[in-house]
C-alpha cells in the first residue's frame, strides 16, 4: 500500500479550528517536515499506525513512555486485571505500597519513592523538597537542559515572568569547573543542583554518562549541603536497571523518574535517599489522578520484566545494530552522520548540516518508507524492536539515503522557517 496522508491533513485542519496553534508541545508536529504524520491510530510492539492506517517501525516510543513494545501483554494483564477491580479511588490502592517496595528494592539511590504523573511533577516535586530539606533558594539547572514545562523550567518563554525564574540558576551542562563556579558564586544560598545522566538536549549531539562529572557534582554539593538531583525522566531503564549513575558510583540525593515506569500508563515517580524523607514528607503535593492503580498495576507489571528479563541487553544489542547499519550507509552514500550518545537512545545528526535541511529530507524519505525517524531529538530503541525490524529499517533508510543524495543539496528545503530560529534559541541557550 503506497504512502497517504488525507485523513491526517483533514484531522489536521479541523484541529486548527478547536485546538490552539492545531497542537501543542512536544508532540506538535510544526517543526517537523510536512509529511511527518500528527495523529495516530494504533500501535503492537515496535509498530506505529498513523490515522491513515500508514504502518512504521517507531523509533520515538512516545518520546520515550514505551520501553517494553506497544501493548506489552504482561502489561495489559495487569492493567485489565486492576481496570476490572477500579481505577481512580477515594484513596489509593495495595498496589502503591507494592510499586514503592519495588523501587526501593531495585533502584540504588531510592529509600522511597512518591508517584505522579508526569516528569514535569516529579523534576517540580524535586525543587520544593531540595529548598524545604535546606531552606535555601537557589535552583542550578543547566543550561539549554529540559527539566519539563512549569514556569521555573520550560523553554518557552512566552507568559512566563523573570520572577517565576528568580531563583534559577544556570550552569554549563557537564561542565563540572562551570558547576563550581556558578556555586561558588550563589554560596550559602543553593537547595538544588539538577542533572542529567548525560547530555541529551535536542538539535546537539549527546554524550555518555560521564563520571568526572558526576563525581564533582556529588563532592560540590556535599560540600555545601546542597541537593543532587538527577533528572532521569528520559532515560531511566535505558541505560541501567539501578539507576543511570549507579555504575559510576554516584548517588544522587533525589531521582526524577518518568515516561516508562508504566511502559505507556500515566505514571512518574520521585525517588530519594534516607536523609531526604523529612523533607519530603513535609511538602503538600497531589493530584487528583496521582493515586490511580491502573498506572501502578502497570508499572509493577514492567518493573517485573525490567527486574527479570534480558530486555536492557536488547535494547543495547538492537540499538548498536542500528547505529552500524546506518553508519555504513552513510558512508556508502557519501554522508556523515553524528551518532551520538548511548545506543538505545541515539541521536542522529548530519555532518555539515547547520539549518538541517539533509537531516530533516532524510527522516520525511524514512517516514514516507514506514520508519519514523526524528530530526533533531533523540531516539529511543524498545525491547519489542527486533533484528529482523532492524533490517526493515536499514532497507528504508538505505532508500532515503540514495533519495538524497539524487537531491541537488544546494536546492534541498529550509522545512521550517520557525526551525532556524529555534536552532538559533537553542544555540543561545546552550552557550
Ligand atoms: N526531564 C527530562 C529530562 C525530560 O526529557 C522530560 C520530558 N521530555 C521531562 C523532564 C518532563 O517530562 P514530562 O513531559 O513527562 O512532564
Amino acid at each position: 500500500m503506497s504512502w497517504t496522508n488525507s485523513r491526517n491533513a483533514e484531522l489536521k485542519e479541523r484541529a486548527a479550528k478547536v485546538i490552539p496553534g492545531g497542537m501543542y508541545g512536544h508532540e506538535s508536529t510544526a517543526l517537523l517536515p510536512g509529511d511527518f504524520p500528527q495523529f495516530f491510530r494504533r500501535a503492537e510492539g515496535a509498530r506505529l499506525w498513523d490515522v491513515d492506517d500508514n504502518e512504521y517501525i517507531d523509533y520515538m516510543c512516545a518520546y520515550g513512555p514505551n520501553l517494553l513494545g506497544y501493548r506489552e501483554p504482561q502489561v495489559e494483564a495487569a492493567v485489565a486485571a486492576q481496570a476490572a477491580l477500579g481505577d481512580t479511588l477515594t484513596g489509593p490502592s495495595e498496589v502503591m505500597v507494592t510499586l514503592a517496595e519495588t523501587m526501593v528494592s531495585m533502584l540504588s539511590a531510592a529509600d522511597w519513592a512518591m508517584f505522579c504523573k508526569n516528569g514535569t511533577d516529579a523534576t517540580s516535586m524535586a525543587t520544593v523538597i531540595a529548598r524545604a530539606h535546606t531552606g535555601k533558594r537557589k535552583i542550578l539547572v543547566g543550561k539549554g537542559v529540559y527539566h519539563g514545562a512549569a514556569p521555573w523550567c520550560t523553554p518557552g518563554p512566552a507568559g512566563i515572568l523573570s520572577e517565576d525564574r528568580g531563583h534559577i540558576v544556570y550552569y554549563r551542562d557537564q561542565d563540572p569547573q562551570d558547576l563550581a563556579d556558578a556555586m561558588k558564586a550563589h554560596a550559602g544560598d543553593i537547595a538544588a543542583v539538577f542533572a542529567t545522566p548525560f547530555r541529551h538536549e535536542t538539535f546537539r549531539d549527546q554524550s555518555e554518562p560521564d563520571a568526572t562529572f558526576a563525581g564533582e557534582a556529588r563532592r560540590l554539593c556535599d560540600a555545601e549541603g546542597v541537593v543532587l538531583v538527577l533528572d532521569e525522566v528520559r532515560s531511566a531503564f535505558r541505560l541501567s536497571r539501578e539507576g543511570a549513575w549507579a555504575g559510576l558510583g554516584v548517588t544522587p540525593d533525589l531521582t526524577a523518574i518518568g515516561k516508562v515506569i508504566g511502559n505507556g500508563q500515566p505514571i512518574s515517580a520521585l525517588v530519594g535517599l534516607e536523609h531526604m524523607r523529612k523533607a519530603a514528607s513535609s511538602v503538600f503535593v497531589t493530584g487528583s489522578f496521582w493515586f490511580s492503580a491502573v498506572p501502578m498495576a502497570a508499572a509493577l507489571a514492567t518493573l517485573k520484566i525490567v527486574r527479570d528479563s534480558d530486555y536492557l541487553e536488547r535494547l543495547a544489542h538492537t540499538g548498536r545494530l542500528f547505529r552500524e547499519g546506518l553508519a555504513a550507509q552513510a558512508a556508502d552514500h557519501g554522508f556523515t552522520l553524528r551518532q551520538t550518545g548511548p545506543a538505545q537512545m541515539p541521536q542522529i545528526l548530519f555532518e555539515d548540516d547547520p539549518e538541517m535541511r539533509l537531516g530533516y529530507f532524510w527522516t520525511a524519505a524514512a517516514v514516507r518508507r514506514g520508519v519514523y525517524l526524528h530530526p533533531y531529538h533523540n531516539m529511543f530503541i524498545n525491547a519489542a524492536l527486533t533484528e529482523a525490524d532492524v533490517a526493515l529499517t536499514l532497507q528504508a533508510t538505505d532508500a532515503a539515503f540514495a533519495a538524497l543524495k539524487a537531491q541537488d543539496r544546494a536546492h534541498l528545503p529550509l522545512e521550517r522557517p520557525a526551525v532556524r530560529d529555534r536552532l538559533e534559541r537553542a544555540a543561545l541557550l546552550s552557550m
